[in-house]
C-alpha cells in the first residue's frame, strides 16, 4: 500500500491566524471567551476550544454586556459589529483578509449601484457575511448554473458578480461563463474571489487523482472547501470519500486499492491526517508514505492587535 499526501492541504493562512487569535486570547484573558460562529468549520478544533472554555454563539444578544468576543474567519455582516458595539463587547475580528477583500468589493459595487450577483452556498456563514455588504436592493444570490436563468435583471445593465472564497474553481467558471452570456456588461472583481488556498487544494487533489486509485479527504461535514475537495476527486474519476476523524473510515473500502491519496481541507489540523495514516498503517504495516514540496509554506497573515480585548 502506498499513501500520497496532497502537496497543499490543511490549515491555510486565514485559518491558522484565526486559530492563533483564539489561542492567544484564551491564554491571556482566560475563559469564558466568546466566539461568534465556529471559529473555523472543523469539529475537532471547535470541540477542543469548547473544552477549554470558549463559548461559541450564533446570536450576539446571548452574550453578557462587556464580554470579550472573536469573530470567526468566515466574516460577519456589519450589523453584527454594530450589535457588538451596542453591547460594549470587546472584540477582535478574525475574518480572513481574503474574505475582507470580497466585502470591500461588495461595498464598491453597491456604491456604483451595480446589480450584484453573489455566487455561493445559501446559509453558509461566509455568504451571510458578504451579503451584509451588498445593498439589499441590488443583491441576487445564486448557487448553480441553472440559477442564472432565473435572474430577472435587465440584460443591458451593468451587472457585477462576487463569489464565496471556497467554491469549486471549475464549477464557478461555468456559472461565470453563463453570466457573461446573459449579461454582456458583466463586471468581474479585480482578482478572483476564490482564494489561493482553495485553488491550490483543488489542484493538489487533481494531481493526486492522476496517481492514486482512491482519495480520502479529511474535513468536517460543514466545511465548504473540504467538500469541494471530495467532489474534485470524484470529478477527476477517482472514488473519493470525506471523513471528519480517522475512526469514521471504514477500512474495508481500501481493499483492492494500492495507491491512496490523502488530503485535508483548509480548516483541518495536521493531527487528523496523522491519525488517518496511523489507522491505515495499523491495517497495512508496510505502507509507504510519499510527500511533496508544499508551495504555501511561507504564506502567513498578520495577526490583529489583541490589546483591544483589555
Ligand atoms: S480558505 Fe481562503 S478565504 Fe478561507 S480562511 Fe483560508 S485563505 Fe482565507
Amino acid at each position: 500500500m502506498e499513501i500520497y499526501l496532497a502537496r497543499t492541504q490543511g490549515f491555510c493562512a486565514g485559518v491558522a491566524s484565526a486559530v492563533d487569535i483564539v489561542e492567544m486570547a484564551l491564554e491571556k484573558y482566560g475563559a469564558p471567551l466568546y466566539v461568534y460562529h465556529e471559529i473555523v468549520h472543523n469539529t475537532y478544533v471547535v470541540n477542543d476550544f469548547r473544552k477549554r472554555g470558549v463559548v461559541f454563539v450564533e446570536d450576539i444578544e446571548t452574550i453578557p454586556d462587556g464580554e470579550r468576543i472573536i469573530f470567526s474567519a468566515h466574516g460577519i455582516p456589519p450589523e453584527v459589529i454594530n450589535k457588538a458595539k451596542a453591547k460594549n463587547l470587546k472584540f477582535v475580528d478574525a475574518t480572513c483578509p481574503l474574505v475582507t477583500k470580497v466585502h470591500n468589493e461588495a461595498v464598491k459595487f453597491s456604491q456604483r449601484e451595480y446589480e450584484t450577483v453573489l455566487i455561493g452556498h445559501k446559509g453558509h456563514q461566509e455568504l451571510i457575511g458578504t451579503s451584509g455588504y451588498v445593498d439589499p436592493k441590488v443583491l441576487h444570490i445564486i448557487e448553480k448554473e441553472q440559477d442564472v436563468d432565473a435572474l430577472t435583471i435587465d440584460p443591458g445593465q451593468e451587472v457585477a458578480y462576487l463569489t464565496q472564497t471556497t467554491l469549486s474553481v471549475d464549477e464557478t467558471k461555468g456559472i461565470i461563463e453563463k453570466l457573461k452570456n446573459k449579461f454582456p456588461r458583466l463586471v468581474a472583481p479585480p482578482r478572483s474571489d476564490i482564494c489561493y488556498a482553495t485553488q491550490n487544494r483543488q489542484d493538489a487533489v487533481k494531481e493526486l487523482a492522476r496517481m492514486c486509485d482512491i482519495i480520502i479527504i479529511c474535513g468536517s461535514p460543514n466545511s465548504s472547501n473540504s467538500n469541494r475537495l471530495r467532489e474534485t476527486g470524484e470529478n477527476e474519476g477517482v472514488s473519493s470519500y470525506i471523513i471528519d476523524r480517522a475512526d469514521e473510515l471504514d477500512i474495508k473500502i481500501l481493499a483492492g486499492h494500492k495507491k491512496i491519496g490523502i488530503s485535508s481541507g483548509a480548516s483541518v489540523p495536521r493531527l487528523i491526517v496523522d491519525e488517518l495514516i496511523n489507522k491505515i498503517k495499523a491495517e497495512y504495516p508496510k505502507t509507504i508514505v510519499h510527500t511533496f514540496d508544499n508551495p504555501e509554506k511561507n504564506i502567513v497573515f498578520k495577526l490583529p492587535n489583541l490589546k483591544v480585548l483589555e
